[in-house]
C-alpha cells in the first residue's frame, strides 16, 4: 500500500486541535497494513524531537519495514489457527476414546449392578428388624445412584443417534418436570414463562434428558439459597426456539464456564456428580442442530440454556 507523510510540526495544525497526544510531533510517516487488499493494521512513526522533516528515503525504508510486519501478522495469526485446531483435534480424539472406555465399563458394571437392585428389592418385601429395612434403603438408594452414573456412562460412549419426531417444546418441559418432580424440595418455588409455542424436530428422551439435568443441577445449586427459586422459559431466539433453566444458587465464575462442558468435570463431592451430565447434554443438543448455553456470576444464580431449531412451514 502507499504510505502517507505529515510534515509538521503540528502543535499548531487546526486538524489534530483535538488530540493533544500528537501536539509533539514535527513530522509523521503513516503505513497502512494491507494483506489481500484487506487492511489488517496500521503503522505509524512520529518524530517528536528532531527538527529534521521525514523524507523521500525514509519514507522508503518505512514501507520496506512495513512488508515484513504484515508478514509477521500474517505468521502468527496462522501459528494461531493452527494451535487451535490441534487443540480441538487432541480434544475430540481424548473424547471419542474416553467414550469407548467409558462403554464397556459401564457395561460391566450394569449387569452387576441389576443382580444386587433386584436382590435388594426382594429383601425390601421380607420381614425386617428397622435396623435391617434402613439398611436395605440405602443400598437401594445407593445402588439407583451408580445405576444413573452408569446410564450416564453408557449415553457419554455410545452417542445414541436422536429418532427425531415433531415435538412441542413446552409439552416436553411440562413432561421433564413431571418425571423430576420427586426430586424438587416443598420450598424451591418454580416459575413458568412460555412464550413460544414452537414444534422441533427432536428425540423427546433426549430433549428430556437435556432439561432434567438443567433442573437437577439447578437444584442442586439453589439447595443453601434463601428462597430458592428456579424459572424455566421458552422463547424465541432467531430461527431457534431457546428453553432456559435459570436458578437463584452459587453460580460460576468464567473459569468455570469455560469447564462446564467438559466431560468428568465436576464441582460436586465425590458420588454427588459424574461430571458427565452436561457434556452428554451438548452431545444431544448437537446432534439435533442446537446447542447449550452457560451464563452466570459467581452468587448470582445461573441460566443454562437449550437452543434448537425450530420446524418452519417449509419443513
Ligand atoms: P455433575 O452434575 O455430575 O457435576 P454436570 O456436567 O451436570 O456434572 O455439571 C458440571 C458442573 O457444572 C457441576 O459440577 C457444577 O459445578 C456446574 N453446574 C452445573 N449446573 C450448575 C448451576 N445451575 N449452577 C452452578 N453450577 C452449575
Amino acid at each position: 500500500g502507499e504510505s502517507y507523510m505529515i510534515l509538521g510540526p503540528l502543535a499548531g495544525a487546526a486538524r489534530f486541535k483535538d488530540v493533544p497526544g500528537l501536539r509533539g510531533v514535527r513530522s509523521a510517516l503513516i503505513q497502512p497494513l494491507t494483506s489481500s487488499g484487506g487492511v489488517i493494521g496500521v503503522l505509524c512513526a512520529n518524530r517528536t524531537s528532531s527538527p529534521l522533516p521525514f523524507d523521500e528515503s525514509d519514507a522508503r525504508n518505512f514501507s520496506i519495514f512495513a512488508i515484513h510486519a504484515v508478514q509477521a501478522v500474517l505468521n502468527a495469526r496462522l501459528m494461531r489457527q493452527l494451535s487451535l485446531s490441534q487443540a480441538h483435534l487432541k480434544e475430540s480424539e481424548r473424547i471419542n476414546a474416553l467414550g469407548r472406555v467409558a462403554a464397556s465399563v459401564a457395561h460391566d458394571i450394569n449387569n452387576p449392578l441389576t443382580c444386587i437392585l433386584g436382590s435388594a428389592q426382594m429383601l425390601e418385601t421380607s420381614k425386617l428388624t428397622p435396623e435391617q429395612a434402613e439398611d436395605v434403603a440405602c443400598i437401594l438408594e445407593q445402588t439407583e445412584r451408580c445405576r444413573r452414573i452408569v446410564e450416564d456412562l453408557l449415553t457419554f460412549g455410545r452417542g445414541s443417534p436422536p429418532i427425531l419426531k415433531p415435538e412441542p417444546v413446552v409439552a416436553l418441559v411440562e413432561s421433564a418436570l413431571r418425571l423430576i418432580r420427586w426430586d424438587i424440595a416443598d420450598g424451591v418455588a418454580i416459575t413458568r414463562e412460555f412464550s413460544d409455542t414452537a414444534v422441533v424436530m427432536a428425540d423427546a428422551l433426549q430433549i428430556k434428558q437435556i432439561l432434567i439435568n438443567f433442573v437437577r443441577n439447578a437444584l442442586q445449586a439453589v439447595a443453601s439459597a434463601r428462597a430458592p427459586r428456579l424459572t424455566l422459559r421458552v422463547k424465541p431466539d432467531g430461527d431457534m426456539v431457546r428453553v432456559e433453566v435459570s436458578d437463584n444458587g452459587h453460580g460460576f465464575d468464567e473459569a468455570l464456564r469455560k469447564k462446564l462442558f467438559k466431560p468428568f468435570f465436576t464441582t460436586k463431592a465425590p458420588g454427588q456428580g459424574s461430571g458427565l451430565g452436561l457434556s452428554v447434554c451438548a452431545g444431544i443438543a448437537a446432534a439435533h442442530g442446537g446447542k447449550l448455553e452457560a451464563v452466570s456470576r459467581p452468587g448470582e444464580g445461573a441460566t443454562f440454556a437449550l437452543l434448537l431449531p425450530r420446524v418452519t412451514e417449509a419443513g
